[in-house]
């Protein structure tokens, strides 16, 4: 992709960019990059802009396009972040920085539930600003879909990541284009094995429902032209990924016979009122499926704020197909989640112009508690609190596990986390390869590594002024009352 496609992509999102600043800031970043290539051979100047193009498609401001095209000028090239901020401001300056921040973050440890929750609340918390997320989920996504370009021994790690870390938290964000992407993208690296059962048993019957898909989009258009609704009618994309974890489940137990959404179909109205006169023709065109026929999540959304009508119907051949039926904004939301949900709200409240909203333009959500604040009040997800969230500090085992402990929690916090039996053995301390006092508070992201003695050690009565876990207190408690002093 050139710069050019970058510009194209801009203006058929309607969005208002300098392009005089956007040409200064992209020719920054070549020279920067000067002679790098990617692994696919093409010229770095080529990810910085794909990155920058799919946040224009999120319909995100200059400030975070601009910083798109230098989100890989503080890791890959000798710039500096005080030049950042001397020629582009500090509000770039600081979006680049925490998406190199962010980008440190990675699952370098065990695979496992308490672990990689943790390196994902590790992200939302490092974060100051959603728009570090945004980006670092753009780069993830080009990065994706260039992944066969990278050599064999990586790919596995970096599409286990992608799985554990990054489609999750796009979905968390309300994401789901994104979300569904990454999945599809890293699945035959993670399970190939599976992916390959699954092409096998699936493509005839996919092939077949998108013939059945395009059928009834005809006469659905057609019903839907003669009674003068202006809608979009479309096929959902298949996800792959997603279809596998539906044959997991044991109601379905691998058997594609039972999965009643391979042909779907999606109407996009211009209003909350055209959805249902929607569902009436549609109805009125082809009877509903009895007992799973309709679900109404307009007027009971799902509890990430989801918004539709899906019903599933007999065509006129007797095949079931699913339609989903939404207004703009509803599927704005269902599909970019947090990039346009937080913009939309937060730029109405401060009183944006309807056009501008339009347009993408009008505000974004740069204060960190507003962004976490309204994610969680629209998840209904209380871990993901800001109290709660800035109460807590995510640290690395040199393993390169991540440890959720609370804020001032210090080496002999960690230690006593990591396993009781290395707390008993606490020599002394190293955060990010210096030694440090064990009383020292560690900080986010640190790395710690505790130096194990060969006995076992009485643990030091002053380490119970500076503990902060539960654990720790009462463990070293425990183990100075029961050995003499
Ligand atoms: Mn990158």
């Amino acid at each position: 992709m050139s710069y050019q496609d970058l510009l194209d992509t801009i203006k058929q999102n309607n969005l208002i960019v300098d392009e005089q600043i956007l040409k200064a800031v992209f020719d920054f970043a070549k020279q920067a990059h000067q002679g790098q290539v990617r692994q696919t051979g093409e010229p770095y100047t080529d990810h910085l802009v794909e990155v920058a193009a799919i946040l224009a498609d999120l319909h995100q401001d200059q400030t975070t396009l601009v910083s798109a095209l230098l989100h890989d000028v503080l890791d890959e090239t000798t710039t500096t972040s005080d030049q950042l901020a001397k020629h582009f401001g500090n509000e770039v300056a600081d979006l680049v920085s925490g998406v190199s921040q962010i980008g440190r973050v990675k699952i370098r440890g065990s695979i496992n539930k308490i672990f990689t929750e943790n390196v994902r609340k590790m992200f939302i918390s490092m974060a100051k600003d959603i728009r570090v997320i945004l980006i670092r989920l753009a780069d993830r996504l080009h990065n994706m879909r260039t992944l066969s370009a990278v050599p064999i021994s990586k790919q596995k790690r970096i599409a286990l990541e992608t799985l554990d870390i990054y489609a999750p938290l796009a979905e968390r964000l309300g994401m789901g284009q994104i979300k569904g992407e990454l999945e599809d993208l890293a699945f035959p690296y993670v399970y190939p094995k599976e992916y390959e059962w699954l092409m096998g048993i699936a493509d005839p019957y996919i092939e077949e429902a998108d013939k059945i898909t395009d059928e009834a989009i005809q006469l659905i258009k057609e019903k839907l032209s003669q009674n003068k609704l202006d809608v979009d009618v479309s096929g959902r994309p298949k996800r792959k990924y997603s279809l596998y974890k539906k044959l997991l489940r044991p109601e379905i137990d691998k058997d594609i016979n039972k999965i009643y959404d391979l042909s779907a179909i999606r109407v996009i109205t211009k209003s909350k009122p055209d959805c249902y006169a929607v569902l009436g023709l549609v109805h009125d065109l082809w009877q509903p499926v009895p007992y799973i026929g309709i679900s109404d999540f307009i007027a009971v959304p799902k509890p990430n704020g989801y918004q539709s009508l899906h019903t599933k119907i007999f065509d006129h051949k007797g095949h079931i197909v699913e339609v989903q039926i939404r207004s703009e904004e509803m599927h704005a939301i269902a599909e970019y989640g947090a990039a346009t949900h937080a913009l939309y709200s937060e730029a109405k409240a401060l009183g944006a112009s309807d056009e501008n909203l339009q347009k993408g333009i009008a505000f974004n959500l740069t204060s960190k508690m507003a962004w976490v604040k309204q994610l969680a009040i629209w998840q209904q997800d209380l871990d993901l609190k800001l109290d709660v969230l800035s109460e807590r500090i995510y640290v690395f085992s040199p393993k390169g596990d991540v440890y959720d402990l609370p804020k001032g929690a210090t080496p002999v916090d960690f230690a006593f986390a990591v396993h009781t039996d290395l707390g008993s053995h606490i020599q002394g301390a190293k955060v990010n390869q210096k030694i440090v006092a064990l009383t020292e508070a560690l900080k986010s992201g640190d790395m710690v590594e505790i130096i194990k003695s060969k006995e076992s050690r009485r643990p030091n009565r002053d380490w119970l002024q500076t503990v902060k876990t539960a654990k720790a207190r009462n463990k070293i408690t425990k183990f100075r009352n029961s050995s003499p002093n």
